[in-house]
């Protein structure tokens, strides 16, 4: 039988919890348990996919085409779940299925209700959720205790709580102790509080994880136990990491989160935990032998949530290689003619992330110039690949009007234009090319020589393509295609195949980087940026010597 974690924030938002839940999944799955992580939205709109990244922050995309809240990134980047569209539920998709059904006629002339009808369909994608052969599904509730919104959601796993009865249901819920530096203490107050309003509702919190920015003093664990009807050894603490989000497993599994879990829930678990390679990426992060700087030029690059994933793909890549990564994140609408070389000159390599629309292509398109130009590692991600393609017909393939039709439908040489089966579709939501497409690297390629595979699966989320009727000329002119999707036809890898690094992919291969699992890409792209950090600093050094012979 599947047992249930249930995963609740009080206090503020932005206490973590995505990451707390996806390392709860990392501690069983270390214990032999197979798991399953789901995230339950309590905003209306039907999933994220239509939401400004300025909102909401990256969209995420599961393998199989669904567009999802990004802490479903953090589980497949820390965890082995099986991640996909029912892992994400909102209130919107809740009520569209509640209203599809009172439209054919199921609920046999009564009169539906938030109570049980929305409740019953939320439990209804929680069991969808639990995937089959699981020990334990986590479910993580969006929003904070006392919001109206997230309201059906917890009465729901209140009353799913309820029929599974004791020792199958754990409710964790996730607090702040504030520090006060007027008194110099940390204050329990507010935790005490956010309880009190779980119970309320009718839920009385099995775990309290309390983040705070300091270790607790020793009478604070039996205060918050007491106050709160929780055991003590069921109080942990979660303390700000130091270096990297990749500390909080272990951090957790220090308090004993393990433990308690597995005793409230009495599972039967079996491996030892072995937390070696966890362990070895802490060091890496603590203790990295260099630095290098990566410049990412995008439009959204006020929001890290934004960029999330590639970000957090970028730090994959580096720590494979022992390296720390920074990030000069530029916004391409900064970048002029003039500017390229005064804001990009000293980084490593150059990261053309994905986009819509106008604003900033011109910015970006002058970017790519100036490190194709310069022979910097290069890497342009969908709106940066059709960016590289643009670029390239321009300056190298001297194509005349090249441009996007997504931004000109009229322009004379749309080297990435709309295919036919998106020309006419009017809805927003849900119908861009999503979700794992099979691509053919071709031998003999970089992109070949990266992967080491010739059929790689990766995700997508554009409406625009490659343009095939351009292809040769673009190839004539040194710009080769090097991942193709054979079923169509489509151009998903574009490169300069005699240099360390100058590819461009169609699709999002930071959907399937993980800290222990660099994406090839990240790994290569990073191990070329390390490269020609050194090779820039050997041939700085004559110069600066030089300089300094010059001026003494
Ligand atoms: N706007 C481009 C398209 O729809 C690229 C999308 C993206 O970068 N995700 O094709």
């Amino acid at each position: 039988m599947t047992k249930f974690i249930f995963v609740t924030g009080g206090v503020v938002s932005s206490l973590g919890k995505g990451i707390t839940t996806a390392s709860i999944a990392v501690l069983l799955e270390k214990r032999g348990l197979k798991v399953s992580i789901q995230k339950l939205d309590p905003y209306i709109n039907v999933d994220p996919g239509t939401m400004s990244p300025f909102e909401h922050g990256e969209v995420y995309v599961t393998e199989d085409g669904a567009e999802t809240d990004l802490d479903l990134g953090h589980y497949e980047r820390f965890s082995h779940a099986a991640i996909n569209r029912y892992s994400n539920a909102t209130t919107g998709s809740i009520y569209s299925e509640v209203i599809r059904k009172e439209r054919r006629g199921a609920y046999l002339g009564k009169t539906v209700q938030v109570v049980p009808h929305i409740t019953n369909q939320i439990q209804e994608a929680i069991r969808q959720g639990a995937q089959r052969g699981i020990d334990v599904a986590i479910v993580e509730i969006g929003g904070t205790a006392g919001d109206i919104e997230s309201l059906p959601f917890l009465e729901a796993i209140r009353q799913f709580g309820l029929k599974l009865g004791r020792g199958n249901v754990c409710y964790v819920h996730l607090t702040l102790l504030p520090y006060l530096k007027a008194s110099g203490e940390m204050k329990t107050k507010p935790t005490q509080e956010t309880v009190r309003k779980m119970r309320e509702i009718g839920i009385q919190p099995d775990v309290l994880v309390c983040r705070c920015e300091r270790p607790m003093t020793p009478e604070m664990r039996p205060k918050i136990a007491m106050f709160c009807n929780v055991t003590e050894e069921n109080v942990i603490q979660e303390m700000d990491v130091s270096h990297t989000i990749y500390e909080v497993p272990l951090d957790l599994l220090r308090e004993g989160l393990d433990d308690a879990l597995v005793r409230i829930l009495n599972l039967d678990d079996t491996a030892v935990a072995d937390f070696t390679d966890w362990k070895e990426l802490r060091r890496r992060f603590a203790d990295p032998d260099g630095e290098i700087e990566i410049a990412v030029v995008g439009k959204y690059i006020e929001l890290h949530d934004a960029y999330k994933s590639i970000y957090e793909a970028l730090a994959h890549g580096a720590i494979h290689h022992s390296h720390k990564v920074r990030f000069r994140k530029i916004s391409a609408e900064s970048i002029l003619d003039s500017s390229a070389d005064q804001l990009l000159a000293g980084v490593s390599g150059l990261l053309v992330p994905g986009g819509f629309g106008e604003r900033g292509l011109e910015g970006k398109i002058k970017a790519i110039q100036w490190a194709r130009e310069n022979e910097i590692p290069m890497f342009g991600i969908c709106f940066g690949m059709q960016a590289m393609v643009i670029e390239y017909a321009r300056n190298v393939a001297k194509i005349e009007g090249a441009h996007t039709s997504e931004v000109d439908p009229k322009c004379k040489a749309p080297v990435i234009d709309l295919m036919r089966e998106q020309s006419g579709v009017e809805d927003k939501g849900g119908t861009m090319r999503l979700g794992a497409y099979p691509c053919r690297v071709i031998d003999g390629t970089r992109a070949a020589e990266v992967y080491g595979r010739d059929m790689v699966l990766e995700r997508h989320r554009h409406r625009w393509e490659f343009n095939n009727d351009y292809k040769r000329q673009l190839e004539r002119a040194g710009l080769t295609c090097s991942g193709i999707w054979e079923a169509r036809g489509l151009i998903e890898v574009v490169e300069i195949s005699d240099r360390p690094f100058y590819i461009g992919a169609q699709y999002h291969p930071e959907f399937k980087s993980k800290p222990l699992q660099p994406h090839p890409l990240f790994r290569d792209f990073i191990g070329a940026a390390i490269a020609f950090s050194h090779q820039d600093s050997e041939n700085q050094q004559p110069k600066n010597e030089a300089v300094a012979a010059k001026e003494s």
